[in-house]
């Protein structure tokens, strides 16, 4: 028959999945000789079976619950009730990962009228035995019978106060006698019954009631929050009391083995004398700095310290403990994996590693990529944090912290910018019009838009903090306002963002510059030595390839070229190129863009040096290139010497219905071939000059964008071809190159063995591609998306984590395809999952050769690559 209770000397670590985490820890301290209060646990199966019974305890486990206390009542030579002796245990709830908003620890379980007096004699403390038995009721009020914390509180303080009492000590024997009745009288008025008074009856209640908690509303969320699956179910444990409230040679607290804030190896933690249970995280009383206990208790302290290298050398990772102290003698009462910063964890791996604890592959699993995040931006200084309250919550889309003074469009925010101030930019939501704003400014605002909107996927990109969709904040951009609650503000004023929390606040917090340690340099060097797939950057200019290249990067996977159109001297020429009348027109504004292309690529290569740098050909449809309002419109005509109502017309002429499905991408050069001319021309010279220039290869890899079938590519490709033979044969020089293409769009997916046929790498554009792959667009499913991940329709969000049945089933088949007509096709990402670590070891599954990703999640991809790569070994 299946066993559902263990006794702790049944049990040991491993069995986390059956004993929760707090009863496997607990049997494994056990198990290795540490002074643990002797108890048992009843396993998830029981709660499992708890509910496929409609919530009824079946009567085998009933008998095995008892047969466990029988054993208890031996070890311990108490008995449950008895008036002499009496047996008192804790009921605690221990779930397989710990998740708060179960139910709370009952301590003192076992009290009644006559065990309270066996307490009383047995102690020879008759005020602790009633104290202890409010505090029971109270809890067991409280956490099983769901009467509110409040009531119980009132009652309490009525004693107090008609004693005239200054403090809960000053209540004596008598006084919670009252205090007793009167509770009981509560539970009675509340409930319809007596409070129970069989210490057995108490038990199963309190059981049952961390059965329930399972399924309570908190914990249904922090599941659904975690992914934790429901089928987990959760474990008691019983186990017997030890009291750290029996005077002065008692005491309880809890403690880490290394400093989890910054991982120095010491003893991290705080304790109270004559103190139980949560007394020292509840903040009633103060608690001592734990190397005061060396004073208050030097054997206490020595011996405590050794139990903690035990246990830390047992579990070779930094345990977060808790102990009680019942008169002079040591009690452990839990232990676990402690939680910790990023730069803890660093720290801890590599002195782990450094002191032969762990090897170098456990220490990169130490250590989570996204943690990585909290080291790379600047922060706000906590403390100044702590005091300020936010006025809006939007999303955290970039993280980082930015304070500056509020400018609502790009050119003011140069202009400030320019004039020696921090800037903030705030827009409803941006557009690539606002790009060099954005590069202006400290931080970005927006009030629409979700986690890939614009704003987000740019700010990410220039490791920018970002609130998007802040949608709290009401802004006008014509007036200059940002409206939120009763209050306004406008140009000038200071406003502070917090990109890893969303929030916004007014005024100026003071933020602190990211530092990155030598422990970290040491842990990304191994990281590099494991992981077999490359780590490029998403890079579009001189400044950010610098970074990336910072960051670790080992070449460019995508430089997108329509950035650098915007640039104030550019714009103009760009624009006289959109609305020429002919190709003549056209060819003469493309010429005038052609050094400036070619500076950009210069000055990239020239950061880049031999590292390989793939150039994304024009992209975005032409209408973003173009003014949209009248007045705007007016004076580009008059700028460009352009009749304004022919501009008007052309303007109109451009705007599509639906532009992401519209004349972009390879698109645009099979009508206006001359644009990608003009592209390939730059980069080739660039390429010729900067080899020379340095005395290195540069290969430049030209990328075709948005492909749907291998015509389209063979067609686009020839263009880009003969202008690279003209080149060639214009300045007698050759290099190396090559051509690709990116695969974003489904079709091109499907067909990808005969795309190959043109393409010597492919890179897969999932943002594109999850848009065309689900049919949702991009700007606008941050409207509905929510929805779908409350409802669970979703899991994650598809444009944050590759959809890995669906478009990761594309970029799967597209790579076997592709790697058949072509065994050496280079492979690669290029979207916002490039930097996702879930993502990332999807490609490394499927075999890809690099991730991309922006430049500030460059040190997060490389250490997921290496996760990856230890996790597909094992
Ligand atoms: P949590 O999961 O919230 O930490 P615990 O089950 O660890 O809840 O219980 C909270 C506290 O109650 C413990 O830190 C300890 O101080 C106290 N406690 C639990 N069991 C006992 C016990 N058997 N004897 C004395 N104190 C206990
Ligand atoms: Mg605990
Ligand atoms: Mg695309």
């Amino acid at each position: 028959m299946k066993q559902y209770v263990f006794s702790f000397k049944d049990g040991n670590k491993e069995m986390k999945s059956i004993l929760g985490g707090k009863g496997a820890n607990l049997a494994e301290m056990t198990k290795i000789g540490l002074p643990v209060p002797y108890g048992f646990t009843i396993s998830t199966d029981a709660c499992n079976r708890y509910y496929d019974e409609n919530k009824k305890m079946s009567d085998d486990i009933i008998e095995a619950i008892y047969k466990e206390l029988a054993v208890l009542e031996e070890i311990s030579g108490k008995k449950f009730g008895d008036t002499n002796n009496p047996l008192l245990v804790s009921v605690r709830s221990g779930a397989v990962v710990s998740m708060p908003g179960m139910m709370d620890t009952v301590l003192n379980l076992g009290l009644n009228d006559e065990a309270v007096i066996g307490l009383a004699n047995l102690t020879g403390n008759e005020r602790f035995a009633y104290d202890s038995y409010r505090r029971f009721i109270q809890m067991f009020g409280d956490v099983v019978l769901e009467i509110p914390k409040h009531s119980f509180d009132i009652i309490f303080d009525r004693v107090k106060e008609a004693n005239g009492f200054e403090s809960d000590v000053d209540l004596q024997k008598e006084h919670l006698m009252e205090v007793i009745e009167k509770y009981k009288a509560l539970v009675l008025k509340e409930k319809g019954f007596d409070f129970p008074v069989d210490p057995k009856e108490q038990l199963m209640m309190a059981v049952e009631a961390v059965f329930d908690s399972w399924n309570n509303a908190r914990a249904i969320i922090y599941r659904q929050l975690n992914d934790i699956p429901s089928e987990y179910g959760t474990a008691v444990n019983i186990q017997s009391m030890v009291f750290g409230n029996m005077g002065d040679t008692s005491g309880t607290g809890v403690a880490f083995t290394r400093n989890p804030v910054n991982g120095k190896d010491e003893m991290f933690g705080e304790f109270l004398i004559n103190a139980q249970g949560e007394d020292v995280v509840a903040g009633i009383r103060t608690p001592k700095h734990i190397d005061e206990l060396k004073d208050a208790m030097p054997e206490i302290f020595d011996e405590f310290n050794k139990t903690a290298d035990i246990l830390e050398a047992h579990y070779k990772d930094m345990q977060d403990i808790e102990f009680t102290v019942e008169r002079g003698k040591l009690f452990m009462l839990q232990t676990r994996n402690g939680k910790r910063t990023a730069e803890a964890a660093i720290k801890i791996a590599v002195d782990m590693y450094e002191s032969g604890i762990i090897d170098q592959k456990e220490a990169i699993m130490r250590v989570e990529p996204e943690q990585l995040d909290q080291l790379l931006h600047p922060t706000f200084d906590q403390k100044a944090l702590d005091s300020t309250d936010k006025i809006a919550q939007g999303l955290p889309a970039s993280p980082g912290a930015a304070c500056g003074l509020v400018y609502f469009n790009s050119e003011d925010a140069v202009a400030a910018k320019n004039d020696g101030n921090k800037v903030i930019l705030v827009r409803m939501e941006t557009s690539p019009e606002d790009i060099e704003g954005m590069i202006a400014s400290e931080g970005i605002l927006t009030s629409r838009g979700g986690m890939t909107s614009h704003a987000a996927v740019v700010a990410r990109g220039m490791g920018k903090c970002c609130v998007a969709g802040c949608s709290e904040i009401r802004v006008d951009e014509s007036r200059k306002t940002i409206f939120v609650g009763n209050d306004t503000y406008g140009e000038g004023d200071y406003l502070s963002l917090d990109g890893n929390t969303g929030k916004v606040y007014s005024g100026q917090i003071p933020t602190i510059e990211p530092e990155l340690s030598g422990d970290f340099e040491k842990l990304m060097s191994w990281a590099d030595e494991i992981r077999t797939m490359k780590v490029r950057a998403n890079a579009d200019n001189p400044n950010d390839s610098a970074v990336a290249v910072k960051f670790g990067a080992e070449g460019i996977g995508l430089c997108r070229t329509e950035h650098m159109f915007f640039e104030e001297e550019r714009i103009p020429a760009v624009r006289k190129m959109i609305v020429a009348k002919n190709l003549e027109d056209r060819k003469v504004a493309l010429e005038s863009l052609l050094p400036f292309q070619k500076e950009d690529f210069k000055g990239i290569f020239t950061e880049m040096g031999i590292r390989p740098v793939t150039i994304r050909l024009l992209d975005p449809p032409l209408h973003e290139f173009l003014p949209h309002t009248p007045e705007e419109i007016k004076n580009l005509s008059e700028q460009i010497n352009v009749n304004y109502d022919e501009l008007l017309l052309r303007v109109d002429e451009l705007k599509e219905f639906n532009p992401m499905l519209g004349h972009r991408g390879c698109r645009l050069a099979v009508t206006y071939p001359e644009i990608y001319e003009m592209q390939t021309k730059a980069i080739i010279q660039a390429a010729i000059e900067i080899s020379e220039e340095k005395n290195i290869a540069i290969i430049p890899e030209i990328m075709i964008p948005l492909i749907g079938s291998a015509n389209e590519l063979d067609f686009v490709k020839k263009v880009v071809l003969e202008t690279i033979e003209n080149v060639f044969a214009e300045l007698g020089k050759t290099i190396k190159y090559s051509v690709g293409t990116m695969i974003e769009v489904p079709r091109a997916a499907l067909t990808a063995d005969e795309v190959a046929e043109h393409a010597e790498f492919f890179s897969f554009g999932t943002n594109d591609l999850t848009q065309m792959t689900y049919g949702f667009s991009r700007d606008d499913a941050g409207k509905f998306i929510g929805e779908y991940l409350e409802t669970k329709i979703m899991e994650v969000d598809p444009f944050q984590s590759l959809d890995q049945t669906g478009v990761g089933k594309l970029v799967k088949m597209a790579s076997e395809l592709g790697k058949m007509t072509r065994p050496d096709i280079k492979l690669g990402i290029c979207g916002e999952h490039g930097g996702d670590p879930k993502s990332i070891a999807f490609c490394n599954a499927i075999g890809l050769d690099y991730v991309s990703c922006s430049p500030f999640r460059v040190p997060i991809a490389r250490l997921a690559a290496a996760r990856a790569a230890i996790n597909q070994a094992e």
